[in-house]
């Protein structure tokens, strides 16, 4: 049987980068840039709830790690390291190496190297996964919930619905479909954090934040922390391609409303439009302006004829009346 210790040994233990102290210890150590904050988040994942139980595992992996570097992304911080807690129901050998797999590939990607954690047997059968990140950010520059302004352009990083398809797909709320599935489930299960373009906008950018429960819900959260309201326009709404041949009101519930997306919103100065063109097009990142920050309380959305749509899905028409 493999112990706890084989475990963490031989599928998470990897010697730390040079003047940190990695996992063998009581405790992790690293040092932070001078004149830097240390930006921290976690995010619990539970089988069943956040993800479903047969999802492949170095894709489940990759993404217990993705979620949390696009917290990161969202307040502009570059990654320092991460912690990782494990419960597991029985030790599956070759999972949790595929899992550990995908973890470490995207600490690779993102210089983000495992240093810690937790394994433990789970009580109920059931796999939890809980991952912290850390990273470093220029606190004058950190990009926080509050600091959108009144004029501010709102830019979306990437597509948006492929993600949401993708679960209602697997969910059984839409009816079976393959080529869509195939196209779709990669935003779903592999989403790639914007830690470059976080980074880049930091000093640009006034506000952001990573779209995990969905446009609305996620913009909904700048504007209340900013007092300041929106208008989005839907035709230039970032579509996912694979959408394409979707009904329209199914792709407005997925784009306005779906979560899982793992993009940026963020809102600069319309003079910055060419600079945050730029550090996107440097990336290699579609970013698209969308809306606008106003002083009206309330996020509108507007049709192709310019109409504001009454029945937002999610039922956010209540919180555009407020
Ligand atoms: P402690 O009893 O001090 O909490 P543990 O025996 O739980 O230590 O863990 C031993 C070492 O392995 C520690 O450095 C811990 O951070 C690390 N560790 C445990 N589980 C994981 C994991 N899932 N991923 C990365 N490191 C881990
Ligand atoms: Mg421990």
């Amino acid at each position: 049987m493999t112990s706890e210790f084989d475990l963490i040994a031989r599928c998470f233990a990897r010697p730390a980068p040079d003047g940190m102290l990695g996992v063998g210890d009581d405790c992790a150590l690293f040092a932070v840039p001078h004149g830097k904050h240390v930006a921290t988040s976690t995010d619990l994942l539970l089988a069943g709830r956040h993800f479903f139980p047969d999802v492949d595992p170095h894709a489940l992996g990759h993404k217990s790690l993705a979620v949390n570097l696009s917290d990161l992304a969202a307040m502009g911080a570059q990654p320092i390291g991460c912690l990782l807690g494990l419960a597991l129901p029985s030790v599956d050998l070759p999972w949790v190496e595929a899992f550990a797999r995908g973890f470490h590939a995207l600490c690779d990607a993102h210089g983000c190297p495992l240093i810690g954690g937790d394994t433990t047997r789970a009580a109920d059968g059931h796999v939890a996964i809980s991952v912290t990140v850390f990273g470093a950010v220029d606190p004058q520059h950190a990009l926080k919930r509050s600091g959108a302004r009144v004029g501010d352009d709102i830019w979306v990083s990437g597509t948006l619905g492929a993600a949401d398809a993708a679960y209602r797909l697997l969910s059984g709320q839409w009816d079976q479909d393959n080529a869509l599935l195939a196209a779709c489930r990669p935003a779903l299960e592999r989403p790639e954090p914007q830690v470059a373009l976080g980074m880049a906008l930091a000093p640009i950018a006034h506000a952001a934040i990573d779209i995990s429960d969905g446009l609305l819900q996620d913009l909904g959260h700048i504007l209340a922390a900013s007092q300041v309201g929106a208008t989005l326009h839907e035709t230039d709404l970032p579509v996912d391609d694979s959408l394409a041949a979707l009904p329209a009101v199914q792709v407005r519930g997925c784009v306005l409303g779906g979560g899982d997306v793992y993009q940026l919103c963020v809102t600069a100065d319309p003079a910055d439009r060419d600079r945050i063109l730029q550090s996107a097009r440097n990336i290699g990142v579609r970013i698209t302006r969308v809306g606008s920050i106003v002083s009206q309380r309330g996020l509108r959305v507007l049709d192709a004829a310019g109409q504001p749509i009454g029945d937002l899905p999610g039922g956010f028409d209540h919180f555009a009346s407020t």
